[in-house]
């Protein structure tokens, strides 16, 4: 049987080190983290100290996929000039942070459009994507992946639609991934409720967005109902999705490549995320 690709979105404190630890201590085998403090535009670049410390960390090994998450203040489709000057400076600074961490990719919201309406939200979102494309160094392999979203006030990127115009219309396509969000999707309005349900979402997902192109799973149950527009994560099971979702994903070979990462509420003694792990654990061997 091959090793579930599990853990659970990590924090930093003390160093990005100390995240690989925090998931050692309790099994994880995926981890999110992100590349600075995540309520600040700007931080000083990464030193090389602080860079080997993560990428040979003895534990570093255990962890079989680690990836990025950016900054909530980033939105490609501010209105405010310098909120988006921000926003482009910010999000090419985090995915350089996240290169030379070697993650892989920076998970993303898109943006939003903050009554400028769908339309030009999204433009401005694939009008700023390019921006950052073409100002990466050239040998940056961290990518962009943009998350479902719960479509939360102005918020874009809660139907695959929307998603599928960005990705075909950016200059380089290729460099786009995409990262689902059970809790997202469920207040977007997909009915993933049912075994049936979920597999019904995905093969949308997979029509307009591409399977290929997943390279996350953000495993959250959701306070809040169906199509509510409300982001709010609960405990796997404890939420209005219930267990069905979660064991189809556990349980499809198609996503056992794919990393899946807790953002559920938790203390400091992570056991909220332990408790988690073993119910997506059971619910995989079922
Ligand atoms: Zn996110
Ligand atoms: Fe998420
Ligand atoms: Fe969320």
């Amino acid at each position: 049987m091959t090793k579930l690709l599990l853990g659970a979105h990590m924090s930093i404190g003390g160093g990005v080190h100390r995240a690989i630890e925090r998931s050692c201590s309790i099994e994880c085998t995926a981890m999110q983290i992100f590349v600075k403090n995540n309520m600040q535009w700007f931080a000083k670049p990464l030193e090389q100290a602080e860079i080997t410390a993560f990428l040979q960390h003895a534990q570093r090994k255990q962890l079989s996929a680690a990836f990025a998450h950016a900054n909530y203040l980033i939105n490609l489709a501010a209105t405010n000039p310098q909120f988006h000057t921000n926003s482009l400076r910010a999000l090419t600074e985090e995915l350089i942070r996240a290169d030379q961490l070697e993650l892989p990719f920076l998970v993303l919201h898109p943006g939003a459009h903050l009554g400028a309406g769908e339309d030009a939200g999204l433009e401005k979102i694939i009008a700023s994507i390019d921006a950052v494309h073409a100002c990466l160094p050239k040998k940056t392999k961290a990518r962009l992946a943009l998350e479902t979203t719960a479509g939360q006030g102005s918020c874009l990127g809660c139907t695959f639609e929307q998603l599928a115009t960005i990705i075909e219309n950016v200059q380089e396509p290729e460099r786009l991934r995409v990262c689902l969000d059970t809790a997202h999707v469920f207040a977007a309005g997909y009915d993933i409720s049912t075994e049936a349900g979920t597999k019904k979402m995905f093969a949308e997902f997979d029509r307009k967005v591409g399977l290929e192109r997943l390279v996350a799973l953000h495993l959250n149950d959701s306070k809040t109902a169906r199509g509510s527009r409300v982001d709010r994560h609960e405990h796997i099971g404890k939420g209005k999705i219930g267990p069905a979702a979660f064991r189809f994903i556990m349980r499809d070979r198609r996503f056992r490549k794919i990393p899946k990462v807790l953002e559920t509420p938790k203390g400091k003694e992570l056991i909220e995320d332990v408790e988690n792990m073993r119910t997506l654990r059971e619910l995989a061997a079922e």
